[in-house]
């Protein structure tokens, strides 16, 4: 079992907050679906034949293909890859692209998921985020996937900004539960140094995020989601029905997935990769049939921490039998002092031989990760 990301390096224009890897022109996009296809064949050997239950187009913005385009893509992972007869396909695709004309077009291709980028049905911000989509096409791009049978969806909200009120979060909340979407995701906005708001925040042009309001919407989300049948099953990522995001689940429980594409991320169980984050670059290298990648082999403690900073986030926790079983005893004994402490003030509850953060634990789940971490 294995996931495929493949990333799209594309978009319409660049959303405010953004610091994922994007051109916005497309003048190459022929030449990087060409790429991609090559790179696929070149690392063949890469999951050592394991076959693939998810493939997973991100980017950037991966609508931005047409459906020949993208059976392209998925044409030759089949040809390359043994693949499983209930493979998750999802698309990353922005409203403004799921016109009545493209999504009919998307029928004709194995995509069986959409992720959409909502991030919120408000005008205002969705302009100070710059974002493509207006408010209108927020809600009817949900409404025609629907409509045209999709109905594995998955919708992005982000909260914590500045412009979102109480009233607005819980409106945006709201719309999801309205539009029965199975499956939700939703972040907090955070300010990378690099994007256009991180220098809007350094000249004094926009105020920084407030880590009240996030904590706050945070607890609003938990606790509407909860009343309204969704499973909080990961910190970010809410389904009902156990429509988990069979892709992400895999990154969770530390699955190895091979990331296709510029700036695309690799794990084999021991070892990361990550492609060049330059489309030119990228092309030039897989021209030569080389990969242009840099790896990091993780040692011991490196895979300790990994598990541990992922299980964390999950409703399935840390299972201590798992630990037991791959990890030297004294890294279990250098956890235990901070692991009973936290269990000890309520953010971390034990059930039988699983560790799992409590609601108020996800308020701070990266800073009880790092005091698991092994140093
Ligand atoms: S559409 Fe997505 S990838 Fe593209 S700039 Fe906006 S947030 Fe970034």
């Amino acid at each position: 079992m294995a996931g495929i990301y493949i990333h799209i390096p594309f978009c319409k224009q660049a959303c405010h907050y953004c610091d994922f890897h994007f051109s916005t022109s497309v003048k190459y996009k022929n030449e990087i679906i060409q790429a991609i296809q090559s790179e696929v064949e070149l690392r063949k050997d890469y999951l050592s034949g394991a076959s693939i239950s998810s493939i997973y187009f991100g980017g950037g913005t991966p609508s931005l293909l047409s459906a020949k385009e993208i059976n392209r893509i998925i044409d030759q992972v089949y040809l390359i890859h043994p693949v499983e007869n209930d493979i998750e396909i999802t698309l990353e695709a922005n409203p403004d692209d799921l016109t009545k004309g493209k999504i009919s077009e998307l029928r004709t291709t194995p995509v069986n998921r959409f992720s959409i980028g909502i991030q919120s049905f408000f005008e205002e911000d969705l302009k100070w985020m710059n974002r493509a989509h207006n408010a209108q096409e927020a809600e009817s791009s949900i409404k025609r996937a629907q409509d045209a049978g999709f109905n594995n969806i998955t919708c992005d909200l982000i909260y914590g900004y500045p412009l979102l009120s109480e009233a607005k979060w819980t409106n945006n909340i709201n719309k999801m539960i309205e539009f029965e979407v199975p499956h939700l995701s939703a972040y907090s906005m955070t300010v990378e140094p690099q994007t256009a708001l991180g220098a809007f925040i350094r000249k004094g042009k926009q105020q920084p995020m407030n880590e009240g309001q996030s904590a706050d919407q945070f607890i609003l989300l938990m606790q509407k989601m909860q009343e309204n049948g969704y499973e909080q099953y990961e910190i970010s990522n809410f389904a009902r029905d156990k429509n988990y995001s069979q892709h992400n689940t895999s990154y969770w429980k530390g699955i190895p997935y091979i990331g296709i594409g510029p700036s695309a991320h690799s794990f084999n169980g021991v070892e990361r990769q990550w492609n060049v984050a330059n489309n030119m670059k990228y092309l030039e290298s897989i021209s030569t049939d080389q990969v242009p990648a840099e790896k990091e082999l993780l040692s011991l403690s490196d895979q300790f921490n990994e598990y541990i900073m992922t299980s964390l986030r999950t409703k399935w926790g840390v299972d201590y039998a798992y630990l037991e079983k791959r990890f030297p005893s004294d890294f279990l004994t250098e956890i235990n002092e901070p692991l009973q402490s936290y269990i000890a003030r309520g953010k971390v509850q034990k059930s039988e031989k699983h560790y799992i953060l409590t609601d108020e634990g996800k308020l701070i789940a990266d800073q009880i990760a790092a005091d698991l971490f092994i140093t």
